[in-house]
């Protein structure tokens, strides 16, 4: 078992609704030494990738990517909450529905911050059903950018996101993969990864 894994044993609450909280050292309070894990880990995992920028989505993805761009010597872009639909030709936008909240978010980054050039390792907290992940591939590809990489805290690998976005060819790799959890009785079981 990673560190990862057995601080969501030890700390992760399963509540109903398929939602896994982890508001103890991710999602609310903030562990910046398992941030810098993680950072470690993605870093370990797309050294060789040539990563020239870390994109992720505010507000939870923005703590595991500055930890993994100290890594890799990048910035950070991650893209905002716009509460505006009229976004605006100076800046890519896409519709992400949130898990969560059960909304739907325009989410835009500025045209200054992403390049043709770029080579970029996408990364978030968590993975459900691929909409985050759809949105950050969708704003770094309009840009003529390419996805390097996506590096993932928590894939819930019983919904579909983690199938979908590998089979469109993208190298996801996740730090933790929640095979099954029960909110009855709070087991969770990860999937053995090599
Ligand atoms: P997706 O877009 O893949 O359906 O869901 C991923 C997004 O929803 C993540 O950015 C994360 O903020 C949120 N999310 C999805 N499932 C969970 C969960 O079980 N726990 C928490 N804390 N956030 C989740």
């Amino acid at each position: 078992m990673n560190f990862l894994e057995e601080r969501i044993l030890r700390e992760g609450r399963v509540l109903p609704g398929n939602v896994l909280k982890v508001d103890g050292f991710l999602n609310h309070q903030i562990d910046v030494a398992l941030m810098d894990q993680m950072g470690a880990a993605f870093y370990r995992r797309f050294a060789g990738v040539g990563v020239t920028k870390v994109l992720t989505i505010e507000a939870s993805g923005i703590a595991i990517a500055c930890s993994a761009a100290r890594c890799f010597g990048v910035p950070v872009v991650f893209a905002k909450k716009s509460k505006s639909s009229n976004v605006g030709a100076d800046v890519y936008s896409a519709e992400v529905a949130s898990f969560t909240h059960g909304n739907v978010n325009q989410v835009i980054v500025s045209k200054r911050f992403l390049s043709p050039g770029d080579r970029v390792l996408i990364v978030d907290d968590f993975l459900a059903n691929g909409c985050a992940l759809n949105g950050l591939i969708t704003i770094a590809e309009a840009a003529g950018a390419t996805v390097a990489g996506i590096g993932i805290a928590v894939e819930k690998g019983f919904q579909e996101g983690g199938a979908l976005i590998r089979g469109r060819g993208y190298d996801v790799a996740s730090l933790a993969i929640v095979d099954a959890m029960d909110a009855s009785t709070g087991a969770i079981t990860f999937r053995q990864q090599g």
